[in-house]
């Protein structure tokens, strides 16, 4: 009988073998991450809401379905936290708001269900930046979540939550949500591996809008053929998706079982390193370009010089598109309702709602991104941010035509301490620096764990991209580069994390 620390420090692909097999239960595999959930979460908080009866019942229907001989998926009975931005029916999806505390969804989001129909067991909705802004998890609405590594440390954002619950063993797979950076940033900073798919790879049916051209769901995972066999579970198209992509999914599966970078060539984007970068962070992406060079890859130094100007156009569109789809919430259809007394108006129950139910930063954006688009303005702000757009989309295009990836830093800084930035949205907003160009082009984008900054011992990432549609090239090199550090540190980096 496998122990229950054992249970929780599976990975995905040995905990389903395992429930396959018999070895153990999906019940008792359920039981041991509730277990670890009650024993650590008050520490680290990165559950909002914790479905306990509802896993249990999911994990009783994976261990009848064998019991009857039927055919299990490759990851049934795989425990998941589930980003609290996709709805779930009848279970509680705050989208990390006030607006929407009590909310109940009558549907469950495409995502939900293809992880229901593949037999994978979600243990709750997971904390979350308000309405995926934010780079830390300090603007929920609901108290910051803490990074396993340091507890007094920011766990990355806006799907801190995903990321400290696979980093604290209270979940083996996770699901976050990357507009800007939002998978992979969180998984830099956590010493775990994040993929945001090609736009459109994913169903955003269900998935809380927030910035519609940028928004994309993706697989979080402690390991790289984990999160390709969560990948392949959740991807795919989808008809309620008007952005879905109508094309088959990329084999990442299989890229994840044959990582090489044999003859493969790697651009290394010049524009992301130097001043402003942490030295670790620095250290341990040169060293990675190294162990490219050893295993066999071609190194390329390639400049997008209009990665410069990446971040200032996210920063009119994302709020922009933000102010429209946030309009939604006028206290009348769902959520919170202030004021209603029977002496307001239905507009001011609205404008009274709405100032009580979002916190400072939605506003924030909501006011810049009604500003850009006014007449007047819309040409010089939103019109520009779409042109420059259009050539980082280009640089792409170009490095491309001469590599087959490109990789750089994930995030410029290791993680910071709680409340060191809560004040400096400039400060806040460049954790993104590196991650944002590829969701402004909706190409396909990796970070991986290389290494632990020797001046503060936290986790670094290596931040791999793909062009769109070849998402399986992030889980081939993913793969190689995760077993050359394995090799070298002889174990996954995660395990040099304290114990909670
Ligand atoms: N940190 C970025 C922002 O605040 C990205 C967020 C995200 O990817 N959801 O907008």
């Amino acid at each position: 009988m496998t122990g229950t620390t054992d249970l929780i420090k599976l990975t995905a692909a040995e905990t389903a073998a395992k429930i396959a097999s018999g070895e153990v239960t999906a019940v008792q595999v359920t039981e041991a991450h509730l277990a670890r959930i009650a024993a650590v979460d008050e520490k680290v908080h990165a559950f909002l809401h914790v479905d306990r009866e509802g896993a249990l019942a999911q994990a009783r229907a994976v261990d009848d379905k064998r019991a009857r001989g039927e055919k299990l998926g490759p990851l049934a009975g795989v425990p998941l936290a589930l980003k609290d931005i996709f709805t779930t029916k009848g279970v509680p999806t705050t989208v990390g708001s006030k607006l929407l505390e009590g909310w109940i969804p009558p549907y469950d989001a495409t995502l939900t269900q293809r992880l229901k129909a593949a037999d994978v067991i979600i243990l709750g909705k997971t904390n979350m930046d308000e309405f995926a802004m934010g780079s830390s998890t300090e603007n929920s609405a609901y108290g910051p979540t803490g990074n396993p590594w340091d507890l007094t440390r920011i766990p990355g954002g806006s799907g801190g939550g995903s990321s400290a619950a696979l980093a604290s063993y209270q979940a083996v797979l996770a699901i976050g949500t990357d507009t800007g950076g939002s998978i992979r940033q969180p998984a830099a900073v956590t010493g775990t591996v994040g993929v945001k798919p090609t736009y459109g790879g994913v169903s955003r049916y269900g998935m809380v809008a927030f910035s519609s051209s940028l928004d994309q769901g993706g697989p979080c995972a402690r390991t790289v053929l984990d999160a390709a066999l969560l990948h392949e579970a959740i991807a795919g198209y989808d008809p309620l998706d008007s952005t879905s992509i109508d094309a088959p999914v990329p084999s990442v599966v299989e890229a994840a079982r044959n990582g090489n970078v044999a003859g493969l060539r790697v651009g290394v984007v010049k524009e992301f390193g130097g001043e402003g970068y942490q030295a670790g962070v620095m250290q341990r992406f040169n060293e990675s370009v190294e162990l490219l060079r050893e295993i066999g890859a071609e190194i390329v130094e390639i400049s997008c010089p209009s990665f410069d100007l990446a971040l200032a156009a996210y920063y009119l569109i994302a709020p922009s598109e933000c102010s429209s789809n946030l309009a939604r919430f006028d206290a009348m259809r769902y959520g919170l309702r202030v004021g209603d007394d029977g002496t307001r108006s239905a507009e001011d129950v609205t404008a009274l709602s709405r100032e009580a139910g979002f916190g400072d930063e939605v506003k924030r954006r909501i006011m810049l991104g009604t500003y850009a688009l006014s007449s007047g303005y819309y040409d010089a702000y939103y019109g520009s941010a779409q042109k420059v757009r259009t050539l980082i989309t280009r640089d792409f295009e170009k490095a491309f035509e001469s590599v087959d990836v490109l990789i750089s830093p994930t995030t410029p800084t290791t993680a910071f301490p709680i409340g060191e930035r809560a004040d400096d949205p400039m400060a806040m907003y460049l954790a993104d620096l590196c991650t944002i160009p590829s969701n402004l082009a909706g190409n396909a984008a990796m970070s991986l764990p290389c290494g632990l900054a020797p001046e503060d011992g936290l986790p670094v990432g290596l931040q791999i991209i793909a062009p769109a549609m070849a998402d399986d090239r992030l889980y081939r090199v993913g793969a190689a580069v995760e077993a050359a550090f394995i090799a070298r540190w002889g174990h996954r980096l995660l395990e040099e994390a304290p114990s909670l």
